[in-house]
């Protein structure tokens, strides 16, 4: 397995207004500004919007996991954590707390802290705030831990105050 430094390459392009990743363009965009667009779907769309979030990073978990195998050369499951757990506050996105893998029940259990979702509620949200990570961790347990049609739900969240973020995934059906 690659080391963060071997697997994260930041490059710029200014003639083709690109910022690249490991050849992967991205946009820097202030946590503010994400925070306040954020705010503002949901307030204005409500639950269709926690979907459109919800399915957005889903999409972006299972697609990221293909490049982060390329980029991080990760085997084991204990790598593949790891890759994640450096990466995760790399990219500003969150700090990796508790990956816990039940494979008989197709069960997973993480916790984090500093998500990037939280920033903009200030611990006042009624209620968890997270949907495109608790997407994004969908489609990345799926990928990263042969799991099939699972469904993830965000039980504690920073962003109306709790302690850290935690997200239950399970089976859709059963
Ligand atoms: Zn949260």
């Amino acid at each position: 397995m690659k080391t963060l430094e071997e697997a994260l390459k930041l490059e710029y392009d200014d003639a083709n207004a690109n910022v690249t990743v490991s050849g992967i363009p991205v946009i820097l965009m202030s946590k503010s500004t994400f925070g306040a667009f954020h705010k503002e779907l949901i307030s204005v769309l409500g639950r269709s919007a926690e979907g459109v979030l919800y399915h957005a990073g889903y999409e972006a978990g299972k697609k990221g996991f293909k490049l982060m195998k390329q980029w991080w050369n990760f085997e084991t499951r204990e790598e593949i954590i790891s890759a994640y757990a450096q990466q995760f506050p790399r990219f500003g996105w969150m700090n990796l707390e508790t990956v816990e893998v039940n494979d008989q029940k197709n069960e997973v259990t993480i916790t984090v802290k500093n998500s990037f979702e939280t920033r903009k509620y200030g611990g006042q949200a009624e209620k968890p705030v997270c949907h495109y990570i608790r997407g994004f961790l969908c489609g990345f347990a799926e990928s990263a831990f042969g799991m099939e049609s699972l469904r993830c739900d965000e039980v504690r969240c920073q962003g109306r105050g709790d302690e850290v973020c935690e997200f239950v995934l399970k089976p859709m059906f059963w």
